[in-house]
């Protein structure tokens, strides 16, 4: 339910409905914009059916929340969520570009990406220590001796690390090591793992399943709000579709499409989304075009090499000079990078 405050409503008008709302046992999620407060109330709604909170003082209306994914959308807060991440900010004027091995292979290496991506301007180091590979006679990632490596990267170069989960026994340890922890494609819909991540404070980056709609990547996003943790970023990396000369078809339709209905904020992974490197910048350039605010990028310095993912990864020249491009796209619609 969202109960809407009249412009003039005071302070004590809000805490009486918040009140009231917690003798229910509901929560009452406060979101002020500039012109109203706006109040959503998450629990049994049915209870309150029967409580007169319009007769309540300083309350317009109240109504309910018609999408089934109540706190990941727009109605229940009307603005754009901002996430805070160290000192630097996601959801906000300016974009954010993860950058780095789909795996971590070697320390020299980590630490050869991560200065050079560091150098054409990203501010975030993506690597896996724990990789989801479709054959299991495939490398598995270098579990915490990796984790250990991009904590050193970060040590080093400032960069903020990117990292993915994969299972509930490993949450202490990725915790540990990462700023912003990454579920992926395969896991949107591994709700044991949501809640985990749901249920800590880290910032998580949630990969859009690869036959997943809109609207199950946002009741996956549900559960990890659910929990408590406000901090979801929600990312579109491509789906299947009848088209293979791609690996998969990237959806930047989802951008606009996720932010009328959701005020989380959306980035997009243009190298799973197409799966080969010649197709990632046009499509990093359209991404931000579109409206996402960031960027998730493979880059390998020595592609024909990596252990996975090389044929898509950018080399770091071709990354620079993406990055440059990409600051006269964002100028274009009034962001920086
Ligand atoms: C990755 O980011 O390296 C990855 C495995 O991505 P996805 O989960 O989108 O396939
Ligand atoms: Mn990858």
């Amino acid at each position: 339910m969202i109960i809407v405050l009249k412009p003039d409503a005071t302070e004590e008008n809000l805490q009486t409905v918040l009140e009231k709302l917690k003798s229910l046992g509901l929560s009452g999620h406060v979101s002020k914009g500039e012109f109203r407060t706006i109040i959503g109330a998450i629990g049994d709604e049915s209870i309150l059916h029967n409580q007169p909170l319009e007769a309540f003082p300083g309350v317009e209306k109240v109504m309910p929340i018609l999408q089934p994914f109540k706190l990941a959308s727009r109605e229940f807060k009307p603005e754009d969520t901002v996430i805070r991440v160290d000192k630097q900010e996601i959801g906000g004027q300016k974009l954010q570009v993860m950058a780095g091995p789909c795996a971590v292979e070697e320390r020299e290496l980590l630490l050869e990406i991560a200065y050079q991506v560091k150098e054409s301007g990203a501010n975030f180091l993506r690597g896996g220590a724990f990789k989801p590979r479709t054959s299991p006679y495939n490398f598995q990632g270098l579990e915490e001796e990796g984790l250990k490596y991009l904590a050193e990267a970060r040590e080093k170069t400032g960069l903020l690390i990117v990292t993915e989960l994969m299972d509930p026994r490993e949450m202490g340890l990725v915790k540990e090591y990462a700023d912003i922890i990454q579920i992926g494609a395969r896991n949107m819909q591994n709700f044991r793992l949501l809640k985990e991540v749901g249920s800590q404070e880290k910032p998580v980056v949630l990969k859009r399943g690869m036959s997943a709609t809109v609207k199950e990547l946002l009741m996956s996003a549900e559960y990890i709000l659910s929990e408590g943790n406000h901090k979801v970023i929600l990312c579109e990396r491509g789906i299947r579709t009848f088209e293979n000369f791609t690996r998969n078809t990237l959806d930047l339709s989802a951008v606009p499409v996720i932010k009328s209905l959701s005020h989380l904020p959306v980035i997009v992974d243009p190298s799973h989304g197409v799966g080969k490197w010649e197709f990632v910048s046009p499509m990093a350039k359209a991404a931000i075009a579109a409206g996402a605010d960031g960027l998730l990028i493979e880059v390998h310095p020595y592609p024909e090499k990596a252990f996975s993912d090389g044929p898509q990864s950018l080399l770091p020249s071709r990354f620079k000079d993406l990055m440059t491009d990409l600051a006269r796209v964002a100028q274009a619609i009034n962001r920086t990078i």
